[in-house]
Order: structure tokens, then C-alpha cells, then sequence
């Protein structure tokens, strides 16, 4: 299973039905399409697994930030459509096109002569973020890839760097809660402070991912081991963005067993019995 695939509703290359075909492709079991700050694809992908024959678990991913430090939370099993989740998705989404502007316009000041419209384009109906930018700077010719654009330009703390409004992780812990999916910490070595992670954990994160391209060896083994000793879900995936997108066509390249996924789904059932009801 590739349990973290980015598609065009963020800021992926591939469309939904694109992933679960390149799921069926590779020999995946199983795949889940995890957005940020949308669900918006998941609809698409489920219809796909039928036709392919894969099988798809309900995703998100939701950026929150803790100070200055960006932690991810992941949201398996989640309904897509459940309406507080997808009303607070949509907030972000807004304060998402909000600072892509606000981003372009530095730029522009800055003398890189991008425009907001094509920025737009390329985002498409999905979640707009830096990597469009970072696209359309690529494109114009003002640096060579998108890696550049953030280590130059658009990375935090970076000149054309605007920060958005984000939720705190137990807001998004909350909401995946409220919308009956299983909260993880998604890549935790990208936190690059593990003494973050009891905390995440009091506040209701269930699991770790502990099978991400940018952990080393050793940091699989140690996250793999910190969930287990916490009694928390262990996971994984590539974080692919397709085939165009920074990193290239990552999926597959990190997979879990599917003792996974029967961990997320087991761990859903029973944290919905002991779940308070919203009045
Ligand atoms: P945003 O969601 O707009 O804050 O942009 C963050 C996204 O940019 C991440 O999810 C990655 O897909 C991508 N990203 C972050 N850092 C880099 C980098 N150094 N090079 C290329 N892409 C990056
Ligand atoms: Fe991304
Ligand atoms: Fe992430
Ligand atoms: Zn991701």
C-alpha cells in the first residue's frame, strides 16, 4: 500500500484516476489520495477503484504549524464529504489563494515578472500552493527547478515567503476525529524535533508515518519504534507528486503491508464506539 499520493486537487501532476491506475500499474494493493487541505479528490479515486480494481482508503493531509515549525497531519478513513471537515478545508483553501497572491505580487516587485492567472492555471480546481508558484518560476525561466524557487525565493523565512492561516494540529486532530477518520503524524523527521511528538500524541495523533522518502534508514526504524512503544498506528507512503513534480514519480517507492491498513481501519471502528457524540 502507498498510503500518501498527492494529485491535481493539490499540488500534484496526476488526477486521481491517474494515481489509482499507476497504483494498479505497480502492483499496489491499496492506495489513499491525501491532499492537502482537500478531499476534494477523493470521490474521483474511489470511482477509479472499481474500474481498476484497487483499493482506495479516504484521505487528507492538513498543514497546521506549531510556531515556526510545519507539522502535517493526515486523515485516513475520513468521510469526504462530511461537512464541518470540508467547510474548514475550504477555509484554508481560501487563505491558500489569498497568500499565493500576496506571494506573487513580492515576486513581482521583487522583479520576477510572474502572473497570478497563469500561477492559478496551473493550481487548477485544486489546493493552490507554493509549488505553482514555484512552477510558474521555473517556467518563466527564473530558476531551474522548483527546489531552487524554495531555497531562494519562496522556502520559509525566504524573500517572497508570506505565511497563511493555518490550524493548530489539535484543530485538525479534532476534525479528522469529527469527520470519523484516524489522525497521523504525517513525516515527523520533517519536523526536525522529535520533542514535539508526546505532545502531538496528548493531543490525539494515532499514528506515526513512519515510511517517508526523506527518512533515512535509521529514522524509519526509530519513528517505527517511538509509535510502537506508544501503542500509536504505524504507517507510510511515497508523498508522490507525480511525474513533473519536484521529487519525480515517487509512488510505490515506499509502501507498508497491508497489516496497515487493517491497523487504520480496526483502530476507526474502535475509536467510533468511545467517541463523544456532537450534540
Ligand atoms: P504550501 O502547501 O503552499 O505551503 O507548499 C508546501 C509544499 O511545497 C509541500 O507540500 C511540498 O509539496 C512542496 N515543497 C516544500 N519544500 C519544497 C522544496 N524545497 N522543493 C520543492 N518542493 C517543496
Ligand atoms: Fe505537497
Ligand atoms: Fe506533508
Ligand atoms: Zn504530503
Amino acid at each position: 500500500m502507498d498510503l500518501h499520493v498527492h494529485s491535481t486537487e493539490s499540488d500534484g501532476t496526476l488526477t486521481p484516476s491517474q494515481i489509482v491506475q499507476a497504483a494498479e500499474d505497480l502492483g499496489l494493493a491499496a492506495v489513499s489520495v491525501t491532499d492537502h487541505d482537500s478531499t476534494a479528490g477523493v470521490r474521483e479515486a474511489l470511482s477509479a477503484s472499481a474500474e481498476f480494481g484497487i483499493e482506495v482508503l479516504t484521505g487528507v493531509e492538513v498543514s497546521t504549524e506549531v510556531g515556526q515549525t510545519e507539522v502535517h497531519i493526515l486523515g485516513y478513513l475520513i468521510d469526504p464529504e462530511h461537512c464541518r471537515l470540508t467547510t474548514s478545508l475550504t477555509e484554508l483553501r481560501d487563505a491558500r489563494r489569498e497568500r499565493v497572491a500576496r506571494m506573487v505580487d513580492l515576486l513581482r516587485r521583487q522583479g520576477y515578472g510572474i502572473d497570478l492567472l497563469r500561477v492559478q492555471e496551473l493550481a487548477g480546481t485544486g489546493a493552490i500552493g507554493r509549488p505553482h508558484v514555484a512552477r510558474a518560476l521555473v517556467e518563466k525561466g527564473y530558476v531551474r527547478s522548483q527546489e531552487e524557487a524554495f531555497d531562494r525565493l519562496i522556502g520559509r523565512g525566504r524573500a517572497a515567503y508570506v505565511d497563511r492561516f493555518r490550524l493548530r494540529p489539535r484543530e485538525a486532530v479534532l476534525l479528522i476525529g469529527e469527520a470519523g477518520g484516524v489522525p497521523v503524524l504525517a513525516h515527523p523527521g520533517l519536523m526536525k524535533d522529535d520533542s514535539m511528538i508526546p505532545d502531538l500524541v496528548e493531543q490525539g495523533v494515532l499514528g506515526i508515518e513512519a515510511y517517508h522518502p526523506e527518512h533515512s534508514a535509521g529514522e524509519c526504524c526509530r519513528y517505527d519504534q517511538v509509535a510502537r512503544e506508544r501503542g500509536l498506528l504505524v504507517t507510510g507512503g511515497s508523498d508522490c507528486h507525480g511525474p513533473g513534480g519536484s521529487k519525480g514519480m515517487l509512488m510505490g517507492q515506499v509502501v507498508v503491508p497491508y497489516a496497515s491498513v487493517e491497523a487504520l481501519k480496526e483502530c476507526r471502528r474502535t475509536s467510533q464506539k468511545t467517541a463523544p457524540v456532537s450534540p
